[in-house]
């Protein structure tokens, strides 16, 4: 699912009277993404240039140059389309403001709006001062609710991940892997999904059973997270964007920096059935690395690096002003500056694409191996995985697919979500708890 940038979700809020349809809008504010639903009712023409029936909200439509990004739904059950929409927490004062400055207030009344998560406390205050009070729904119930509502309607939105001829080979490098839409077999919607387990991977994980409609416990959970990935990013590399970050992985090679069991064996263990490719230890390559000794000639390579990255600082800051920017961008030179720009702290050794990918792998594995364990501790045969670290990434998916396999032996199932960063704005709009057992839309 396509994450918008400020502009854009500031554009479609423009479209949607907050405070005059409060009704039809719905939050999950978190830690690092605000989940934006809104739900435009079949036939609604609210606005001159929708047509009846046909859901306008779209990103195509706002922004030409993106591809395949429809952020709208229909759904049946509901008589209407729900568009999906969500840009970053640090956001989110802009978007209170902009409310503040868009929309009239219907005299002193007050307009109720579903929210959920952490954000939905700490920014309840400036909300209210526009206008808009916020109807708090607890996080975890609205992502329960979130889940079994796509698990039980949709037949086009659960799927697991298996490369075309059938198998789950460890991922290879991204040019040699397939696209995600060939790996992806859909799972039939069904009236009863029961039990299983919840990985929500959002800034960090919550593991949750789920037995039955409004039947859930959080068993478990991980500090090391989405939240971690990006934090770790940012550290390390100079991006600054999260699509930046999974645009790198695009082009690296996590083997030069993992120690591999071939490194260690020089083949495969083959005794405990590990093959020469599986990693050993994440970063572990880093350490072999031999110090080069303080030669005239090293120094002057070092000083040669701190010369450059002071340029390519300078490039960075060229890519931030508006009509220079754009200029670079036209001549098809971001996508290389960027790449220097990331690569500033890094010598010739190591490359930031590849940190990138390792770190993306290594989370990846670790969040699948301890939503593996709780499978297995509560025999349940299949895991959801959702949150927005995933975001439809291929890679990703296909990290945390093999993860689960590996440790399994394939007998737990890792499943996956096209609307995996939504579940809980989902809950929320459903109306949290109260409508799991129904399993419908409640008024609010
Ligand atoms: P939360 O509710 O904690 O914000 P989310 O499910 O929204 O959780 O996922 C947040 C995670 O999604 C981040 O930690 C990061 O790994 C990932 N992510 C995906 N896209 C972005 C983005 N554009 N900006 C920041 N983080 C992003």
């Amino acid at each position: 699912m396509t994450l918008i940038n400020k502009g854009i979700a500031l554009k479609l809020l423009k479209r949607v009277d907050v405070l005059s349809e409060s009704q039809s809008l719905a939050l999950d504010i978190g830690g690092s993404l605000a989940k934006i639903i809104y739900f435009q009712p079949d036939g609604a023409n609210r606005r001159k240039e929708r047509t009846d029936g046909i859901p306008k909200l779209c990103i195509d439509y706002l922004d030409p140059k993106r591809e395949g990004s429809s952020i709208s739904v229909r759904v049946p059950e509901l008589n209407g389309t729900l568009h999906f929409f969500c840009f970053e927490t640090r956001n989110i004062e802009d978007c209170i403001k902009f409310i503040s400055e868009h929309y009239r207030q219907n005299g002193k009344e007050k307009r109720r709006v579903r929210a959920t998560g952490g954000g939905s406390y700490k920014y309840d205050k400036l909300f209210s001062e526009v206008g808009v009070e916020l109807t708090k729904l607890d996080e975890m119930c609205c992502t329960v609710a979130g889940l079994t509502f796509l698990l039980t309607h949709f037949d086009h939105e659960v799927f697991s991940f298996l490369y075309p001829d059938g198998t789950l080979p460890p991922p290879g490098l991204p040019e040699s892997a397939p696209a995600l839409a060939e790996c992806r077999r859909f799972v039939d919607a069904r009236p009863d999904p029961f039990p299983y387990l919840l990985v929500h991977i959002g800034s960090g994980v919550s593991i949750v059973k789920v037995t039955g409609h409004g039947k859930f416990e959080r068993v478990s959970g991980s500090t090391i997270g989405g939240g971690t990935f990006w934090g770790l990013c940012r550290l390390l590399t100079n991006c600054k964007t999260f699509d930046e970050i999974i645009e790198l992985t695009k082009e690296g090679n996590n083997e030069r920096v993992d120690m591999l069991v071939g490194d260690i064996y020089g083949g495969d263990y083959s005794k405990v059935g590990l093959g020469a490719g599986v990693i050993a230890s994440s970063f572990g390559k880093v350490t072999m690395r031999k110090e080069p000794p303080p030669t005239f000639s090293n120094l002057r390579k070092a000083w040669r690096r701190v010369v450059c990255g002071t340029f390519w600082l300078w490039c960075d800051f060229m890519l931030n002003i508006p009509i220079l920017g754009h200029f670079l961008r036209y001549l098809g030179l971001e996508k290389h500056l960027r790449s220097r720009i990331a690569n500033i702290h890094f010598g010739k050794i190591f490359r930031a694409e590849d940190v990138a990918l390792s770190l993306l792998r290594m989370i990846s594995y670790n969040i699948g191996q301890i939503g593996y364990l709780n499978a297995k501790r509560y025999d349940l045969p299949k895991i959801y995985f959702g949150g927005n670290f995933i975001r439809d990434h291929p890679y990703t998916i296909a990290s945390i697919s093999y993860a689960v396999h590996f440790w399994s032996h394939g007998q737990t199932q890792a499943l996956f979500l096209l609307h995996d960063g939504y579940l809980g704005a989902l809950g929320a709009f459903l109306g949290g708890e109260s409508t799991i057992s129904e399993n419908s839309y409640s008024e609010m």
